[in-house]
Parts: C-alpha cells; structure tokens; sequence
C-alpha cells in the first residue's frame, strides 16, 4: 500500500478503498499570489495543503488536489492584482470549480469533507461553490453527505499569538506575506524562504475602505508585504502549525464523530 494521504497520489481502488471506509477528505483552497519579495507566489498553495497533510495523518484522511487559482487579491488583503505573478480567477469561477469538484467526490461516494481555505478573497465564493455543490447533491438523492468549510488560520490560539506578537496581533488580513505566512513557511518550505530579502516598508496604513483605481497615497506598502516579516522563525511557525492541526483535527473529529 502507498504510505500518502494525498488523493493524486493514490490509485483508484485503494481510493474507493478508504472512501468506502469512511476516510473523510481535506479539499485545500489557495492562490498563486505575491507574497512579497522574500516568498514565492505559492504560499497560499503551500501552507494550507501542508495543514492538510498534517491533519489526514492524524485522522485517517485523504488530502485532495489544492485548488491553486484563488479570487481576485484586494489591497488591502493581498496586495491586489496588479503584482507580476499573482493569477486569480473570477469569483464566479472560482465557485463553479468548488461546486465540480465537490460534486464529483460527493458521487464517488466522499461523505465527509472538510473545505480548508488558504487565501483570504476564497472565503465568500467558498461559501457559495459549497452552496451550490450541496444542491445538486441533494438533487442526486445523496442525503447523507457533510461538509465542514473553515479558515486555517481561525485555529491559532490567543496564548500562541500573545506569545508571537507581543505587541499585538495586527489582525489576520495585514498578516499578507508577513511573519505568520513566513514562519510558516520556514516549517514547510524552507528553502523557498530569502530571509535577506524581507523587506521594511511596512506595515499598510489603509484606510477603512477599498477604492478603485487605488490611489497612489493609499498606504499599501510597495513591496506588497502588509505588515511586518522581520523575526519570523521556524520556532514561531511551529507554535502556529501545532495549533492548527490539534484543534482543526479535533474539530474534525466532534463533527464527524471519529
Ligand atoms: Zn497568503
Ligand atoms: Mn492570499
């Protein structure tokens, strides 16, 4: 038997193999987006399939194809559309992808499932995707079919963030390629991670509203890191990494009854 939770990399009996025994399914949600000069563009691909892989371990789950195109970066959340590299899709599609793919696992026979995004604009047309795969579930007679949808990054703990930002926590949209996403990537991807090139133009200082076209004062830090990456660690990345998986897995469990 193949010794990995990742569904591409299983063959299609031993698939329906730990379906039919209940195996429930982790579909991670990213983006191929800028993370500023020291992190590569798959950061939100990285890090929630690498929370993913954590979890299935843990639960006997089965980690889906990352969705690798996310929804459109904002300013203010991911610096916007306007970096080289960052491909988004539209909102629209990206919640027809969602509805497909969950479509189909749910006609495989997948009967738990649990969305885990990664990318901060994914989170209302997940919601929708989700929606819109339910009613066609339910349209093919499958009654008994449960999904759980969440953002990984909910599952940090206060202590853990007390303890990583002990001037306080900025809040979790000027995080952007910033010392969360690099500790985090120091724990997965180490070597994608150029430490001599954070940057230190920020942190953002926008104001409460979007505004389009963005004006050249809008407080959006030219290196597209929102706030700060200087004293990220591998130290810190684990703290994080500890946190999303106990508590994402245990919540997993409560849900489904594991
Ligand atoms: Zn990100
Ligand atoms: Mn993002």
């Amino acid at each position: 038997m193949v010794d990995s939770v990742r569904l591409d990399e299983l063959s299609w009996p031993e698939f329906a193999a730990r379906i039919a025994a209940g195996a429930p399914v982790l579909l991670p949600l990213g983006s191929t987006e800028q993370h500023g000069p020291h992190l590569p563009l798959n950061v939100d691909v990285v890090l929630p399939t690498g929370v993913c892989e954590r979890i299935a371990r843990k639960i006997g789950g089965i980690v889906a194809p990352t969705v690798p195109y996310g929804c459109k970066s904002m300013p203010r959340s991911g610096g916007g559309e306007q970096f080289p590299g960052t491909l988004s899709v539209d909102a629209h599609t990206f919640a027809l992808v969602l509805r497909d793919v969950i479509r189909n696992l749910a006609r495989q026979g997948v009967r738990r499932l649990v969305v885990v995004n990664g990318h901060y604009e994914n989170l209302w047309p997940s919601v929708e995707g989700l929606d819109l795969a339910r009613r066609e579930i339910a349209r093919d007679g499958i009654t008994d079919f449960t999904v759980m949808r969440l953002e990984y990054w909910d599952f940090a703990q206060r202590a853990t963030l007390e303890s990583i930002f002990p001037a306080g926590f900025p809040g979790i949209e000027l995080e952007h390629a910033s010392l969360m996403e690099t500790s985090l990537m120091m724990v997965l991807r180490p070597d994608l991670v150029e430490m001599d090139k954070v940057p230190s133009d920020g942190p953002a200082t926008f104001p409460p509203y979007d505004r389009f076209p963005v004006p050249d004062d809008f407080g959006l830090p030219p290196s597209g890191v929102l706030a700060v990456a200087t004293g990220s660690t591998v130290e810190k990345g684990e703290a994080l990494m500890a946190d999303y998986v106990t508590h994402i897995a245990a919540a997993v469990r409560k849900e489904f009854g594991l």
